[in-house]
């Protein structure tokens, strides 16, 4: 499998300004889909102290581990962004694929998939980019606007050992106070980012944790990191609960009974060894008041995931993890059973099966922050966000609010209008029964896989309907834009006179005027574009996968793949042989190499122009020149598209870690 890289910050900065001005898109998310605010409405809210601009919010997973992930979150309108679990065992081996999003949800992802240095790093330069992103009033709203106001929320796992150890404790300092992350950030910009570095950032990145456990971790030790977090990390306090708290029977007939998953087997022992009901709002009771005597605040996220048994090929786990449409009826209650023990203003954060359908009604029930993983991974990706503002700003017109608590309480029933949480429970109480009878969360209605047609990838040529760049949280799938042809090729077959005699070889064939290709660094194998592209194989397995680096390249050598050894050459590895193809761009002649083999320079439209023999090559060896046509499409297109995030950061990466 390959590993996830992050790239430095130059080299966002430089991938973010080029694709802008000249695309007026962001990492591929195009300018007519980013959230820019509805006048005259304000979706503002408060979490804990801060106020975000939406009650938005990527759920902490795989669309937070990445800093463009974040910025793309941040484009969807997401203004709470639950930054991806981290732990003291940063070196996980996660199973390949980790999501099967195609329809209910499952995953087998745990927690950030990089160091917990590199972890910082890409949040510090998340932060930094959306900072820049405000600064320069790109979007084409002023700096200083309350669109901007973004809360980071960490998220930490999972037992009181791992979060006390030395590196976690360490990790949660250092992003409470950024200062000496974001100045070594800025030292590795170059001269013509001057005004970034002399920006004055706020160093104090999050102030807030959600806390993540394990399966069947006791109540003691759960209250017990909650009151390390506060005493120790002055963080306010969000404990994840499992839908496990709801107890085996009702998840259960709701899930087969009522919601028809009867495929989905529950694991009973999950619901005995998890935190109860009973013993989780007494804890919170206890640990409100422990909040309070030192300044900080705590509250629930409803939910994880539901943990059933593997029931399919997918994965290899005997366990995997429900999220999705039956998720959210099973969450939506549990938040429901909770809330109505601890009070109508008891603050909860909600991420379960949230959808542009249900999300103005989870705001209406006074949650926020609202998060969503799911949904994201289906077709469209982070575009799909401003869809849920959109959806937001069309029910508040219906009721005539203009401010998110104003719409939560015309919406309420007459005697609860008084105040915004004795209206947000009067809503769930409404909304949350009503759930179940919803079709939209049936079986029936959530059956179908994306389709697929009965055609395997290759290297080249697909229905190209471009559906596997949105969908790649990570950004990590582009297309590179080719030119359709039938052309003659030549191989050339070696004189021991020293000459290299063209022979006439197969036509090479193009149909599509563009091209898919990967970003190696960027992938983590998830196997999400695979589920959602049309045809079988996988874009990440069958596409030209390029690195970022020589050392990612030689490190994953049993791949074919391709790296820019400078802005006008690629290397590359195709069929285990190593090749070359430069061009001058004065004289646009390409320099071709057979790595030790041979080296030829040829016109642009491929006429040879001179060959050297750089062994000792056989009388009558044919040389195939099928990779260098096959190389060719991948440097011209790239080439041709210089200002694309991913051209930008295959040709001047300055660093990855
Ligand atoms: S390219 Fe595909 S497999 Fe790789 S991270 Fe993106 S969605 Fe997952
Ligand atoms: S690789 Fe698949 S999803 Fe991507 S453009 Fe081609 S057919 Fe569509």
């Amino acid at each position: 499998m390959a590993e996830l890289f992050g790239v430095d910050l130059g080299t966002h900065l430089a991938s973010i300004i080029a694709e802008y001005s000249s695309k007026e898109s962001i990492y591929g998310y195009p300018k007519r889909k980013f959230y820019l605010g509805f006048p005259g409405y304000d979706f503002s809210v408060q979490f804990h102290d801060k106020i975000a601009a939406t009650p938005l919010g990527p759920a902490s997973g795989p669309h937070t581990q990445l800093a463009q992930n974040i910025v793309l979150s941040f484009l969807g309108g997401g203004r709470i962004m639950e930054l991806k679990t981290v732990q003291i065992q940063d070196r996980l081996e996660i199973p390949r694929p980790c999501i099967d999003a195609r329809n209910v949800g499952f995953n087998v992802e745990w927690s950030q998939e990089l160091r917990l240095e590199d972890s910082l790093r890409e949040y510090v330069n998340a932060w930094i980019l959306l900072k820049v992103i405000e600064e320069t009033g790109m979007l084409g709203i002023p700096k200083g606007d309350p669109f901007y106001q973004t809360i980071f929320d960490i998220s930490v796992g999972y037992d009181l050992a791992g979060i006390s150890s030395p590196e976690v404790h360490d990790w949660l300092k250092r992003i409470r106070n950024a200062k000496a992350e974001i100045a070594a950030a800025k030292e590795t910009l170059p001269a013509e980012y001057d005004a970034v570095k002399n920006l004055d950032i706020d160093p104090h990145i999050a102030d807030s944790a959600t806390l993540s456990t394990f399966h069947g971790c006791p109540r003691d030790e759960i209250e017990a990191i909650v009151e390390h977090l506060i005493v120790e990390h002055k963080l306010h306090v969000i404990v994840k609960m499992n839908p496990t708290i709801l107890g085996y029977d009702f998840v259960q007939r709701t899930l087969h009974e009522e919601l028809g998953y009867t495929h989905i087997e529950l694991d009973r022992e999950a619901f005995e060894k998890d935190l109860q009901f009973g013993e989780g709002v007494e804890m919170m009771k206890r640990l409100q008041v422990f909040a309070e005597k030192h300044g900080k605040r705590v509250g629930a996220k409803f939910t994880n995931t539901l943990v059933v048994k593997n029931h399919d090929e997918i994965f290899q786990d005997p366990v995997m993890y429900l999220s999705g449409p039956p998720l959210h009826v099973i969450s939506m209650n549990a938040m429901h059973w909770f809330r109505s023990e601890m009070g109508d203003d008891f603050p909860i954060s909600f991420s379960a099966g949230i959808t542009r359908h249900n999300f103005p009604d989870a705001v209406q029930c006074n949650m926020k922050p609202v998060t969503v993983c799911t949904d994201l991974l289906k077709t469209g990706g982070y575009t799909r966000m401003s869809g849920y503002l959109k959806a937001l700003r069309d029910e508040m017109e219906k009721c005539g609010a203009k401010t998110v608590d104003d719409f939560i309480i015309r919406n309420a029933e007459a005697p609860y209008q008084a105040e915004v949480a004795r209206a947000g429970v009067s809503n769930e109480a409404r909304i949350v029964p009503a759930l179940v009878k919803d079709p939209r969360y049936h079986c029936n209605a959530n059956r179908k896989p994306p389709k697929k047609i009965d055609s395997y990838l290759q290297l080249f040529d697909c229905l190209t309907c471009n559906k596997c760049l949105p969908v790649c949280p990570n950004g990590a799938n582009f297309s590179i834009p080719a030119e359709a042809r039938s052309e003659a090729t030549f191989n050339y077959r070696y004189d021991q006179s020293g000459y290299f005699v063209p022979e006439q070889g197969e036509d090479f064939v193009l149909e599509k005027p563009a091209q898919i290709a990967n970003l190696a660094d960027f992938c983590n194998e998830c196997g999400d574009c695979d589920t959602y592209c049309p045809e079988y194989g996988g874009p990440f397995i069958e596409k030209p996968r390029f690195f970022f680096s020589k050392a990612s390249y030689e490190q994953f050598s049993k791949y074919d793949g391709f790296y820019f050894v400078d802005p006008h050459c690629i290397r590359g590895r195709m069929g285990g042989k190593e090749f070359l193809l430069a061009i001058n761009p004065d004289t646009r002649v390409y320099l071709w190499q057979e790595i030790g083999r041979i080296e030829f320079l040829l016109k642009e439209n491929h006429n040879f122009i001179s060959g050297i023999n750089l062994c000792e090559l056989p009388d009558r060896e044919l040389i195939d020149m099928r990779p260098y046509y096959h190389m060719r499409v991948l440097l011209d297109g790239i080439l041709k598209d210089p200002d694309a995030y991913t051209s930008v950061m295959l040709r001047g990466i300055r660093s990855q870690y």
